[in-house]
């Protein structure tokens, strides 16, 4: 499977050479972002074919809503865990940067401890990501249940994944005919949690060869006018995903309507607790208030880009008054995020 620069555009542009309309496909991993800037991969793509980054980024999609709660806790006194990209993303409310008495974390097993050594504090994990985040919070939660760990709770953003793909296969502004779907939540939700798309998709994994190649099986399987999975991460992804952590998951969690930033509110797209642990809720916990909508700062694009509308370099804020050191949007604050990858990345040249 190795081959050359040269060898992969030849690959590419034979593979799309039946295909007689423009192609656009997506990658909806901000790990994908990432790698296919670093690498140029673009560059080698035929000229009728575009790949597009989605909403891929948990820091990206968190919603402003989100920012908002955990803005309310932090003024409350509550001591609220929170990942470091989470302080720049804005809400109604301000940015959690603003706020004084965080906890700045690496993990969330720190907020669980923060709180075990810290019986009369009350400890709120805010949470952001993908089903792999999500079963590592249903472990943490786990944990503080069997505990009976009183003064933790979790603040769920959460995201379910599929939900969104099938919204996005579906827009007929985007007009996409594939998707490159992401590894990671592959290996927990398994090839069998991607069936049913109603558009093609190979799952991949981060190296650039595999980029690559999946992207040669997705172009293929679209001038067959096939629309199936093809697990091409077998070396992570297991057809029937991990089944201890989907438990994990459907134990805590339920999936429910919830915002994505940028997106609206997507039907199922969010990972909330299960009513019976409504007391390690933090949302219920603690009645925080809840107001829909975005909030994007004037100017940004971020929700046409997380839409795959617009290309990163196409907002005038780009490189302009947003970069990843005063970012104006979230898909600038993350390195995973479209914005961030094209800005450190701007420069390659394969
Ligand atoms: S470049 Fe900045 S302002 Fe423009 S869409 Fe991206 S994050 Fe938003």
């Amino acid at each position: 499977m190795k081959a050359t620069v040269t060898a992969w555009t030849q690959i590419l542009a034979r593979a799309a050479a039946d295909i007689s309309h423009p192609v656009n496909l997506m990658e909806v991993c901000g790990s994908h972002s990432m790698a296919v800037a670093r690498s140029g991969l673009r560059a080698l793509l035929p000229p009728n074919v575009k790949l597009l980054s989605g909403p891929g980024c948990p820091v990206c999609v968190s919603s402003a809503s989100f920012i908002d709660q955990a803005i309310q806790l932090s003024r409350r006194g509550v001591k609220t865990a929170v990942f470091g990209d989470l302080l720049k993303i804005p809400g109604k409310l301000g940015k959690l940067r603003d706020e004084s008495g965080l906890l700045v974390i690496y993990s969330p097993e720190e907020a669980l401890d923060f709180a075990r050594g810290n019986p009369r504090t009350e400890t709120v994990l805010a949470a952001v990501g993908f089903e792999p985040t999500a079963a590592v919070g249903a472990a943490v939660l786990d944990a503080a249940v069997q505990e009976n760990l009183a003064n933790f709770s979790i603040l769920s953003d959460f995201k379910h994944l599929r939900p969104v793909l099938d919204e996005l296969a579906s827009d007929p502004k985007t007009a996409l005919n594939g998707f490159l779907l992401p590894g990671h939540v592959g290996s927990i939700i398994g090839a069998t949690g991607y069936e049913g798309l109603s558009l093609p998709g190979v799952i991949a994994g981060f190296d650039p060869q595999n980029i690559l190649h999946s992207l040669k099986l997705l172009l293929e399987m679209i001038a067959r006018g096939e629309c199936s999975v093809i697990n091409n991460y077998p070396q992570l992804v297991a057809d029937h995903g991990n089944r201890t952590a989907l438990n994990m998951i459907g134990r805590y969690f339920t999936a429910a309507d919830g915002e994505w930033r940028g997106l609206g509110s997507v039907p199922g797209g969010c990972w909330r607790i299960r009513p019976e642990y409504a007391a390690f809720d933090a949302a219920r916990k603690y009645s925080l208030e809840s107001e829909t909508g975005d909030s994007a700062p004037a100017g940004c694009r971020c929700g046409d880009i997380l839409r795959g509308y617009l290309a990163p370099e196409q907002c005038p804020l780009f490189d302009t008054v947003c970069t990843p050191e005063h970012p104006v949007g979230s898909c600038m604050v993350s390195n995973e995020g479209a914005c961030a990858a094209a800005y450190h990345y701007r420069q390659v040249a394969i």
